[in-house]
């Protein structure tokens, strides 16, 4: 294909998506686009959104849909993503998931394949407890990390069900090196016949 694939990763919290989605981005040549990340950014930058958004995301608490739609419209609709993107951590919700279907439907579009990071959560805990130390991220506490998990469990999980239906999903096995991972995403979309090596 002469463009980028539209993507979609999702997975627990600890699963790697945010290592994945930088690697993938690069291997494609398409944006990474994290709510999560964006949500990071305003917050250190005391922003009206980072304002209204810190308290949900200290507590783990996903950030309400009138804060979230808009944003990640806004991002899509910016020139790079014209030619494909890897979306991570967003959609989260089913409602996200039609907000999304919504604005891609109205470009004429869809998502290529949903990459699903498979991982047991004993891994996960320990992985996101690691990171607390490395990153000091304010919501991976151990408390903050089980209800983020919970949220994870209740919220988000059902979208693979939703996506699986649509056969565009890619379950892939989270555990291994870095390397192993990004290597079993690669094969997996390009059996499916999409993005070419770079
Ligand atoms: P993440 O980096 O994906 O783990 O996201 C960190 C936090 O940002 C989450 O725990 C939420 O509080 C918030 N967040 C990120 N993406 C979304 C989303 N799509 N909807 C609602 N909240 C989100």
């Amino acid at each position: 294909m002469t463009r980028g694939p539209r993507l979609l990763l999702i997975g627990p919290p600890g699963a790697g998506k945010g290592t994945q989605a930088v690697r993938l981005a690069e291997r494609y040549g398409i944006p990474a686009i994290s709510t999560g990340d964006i949500f990071r950014f305003n917050v250190k930058n005391e922003t009206e959104l980072g304002l209204a958004a810190k308290a949900y995301m200290d507590a783990g608490d996903n950030v309400p849909d009138s804060l979230t739609n808009a944003l990640i419209r806004d991002r899509l609709g910016e020139s790079d993503a014209a030619n494909g993107f890897l979306l991570d951590g967003y959609p989260r919700t089913t409602d996200q998931v039609r907000e999304l279907d919504e604005y891609l439907a109205g470009n004429g579009t869809a998502l290529d394949a949903v990459v699903e990071l498979q991982a047991d959560p004993e891994i996960v805990v320990e992985r996101l407890r690691k990171r607390a130390v490395e990153q000091s991220r304010a919501d991976d506490t151990d408390d903050v990390v089980r209800h983020r998990l919970e949220v994870y469990r209740e919220q988000t999980e059902p979208l693979i069900g939703v996506y699986g239906s649509r056969d565009v999903l890619v379950p892939i096995d989270a555990i291994g090196s870095v390397d192993e991972v990004t290597d079993r995403i690669v094969s997996a979309l390009t059996g499916r016949g999409l993005g070419t090596a770079a």
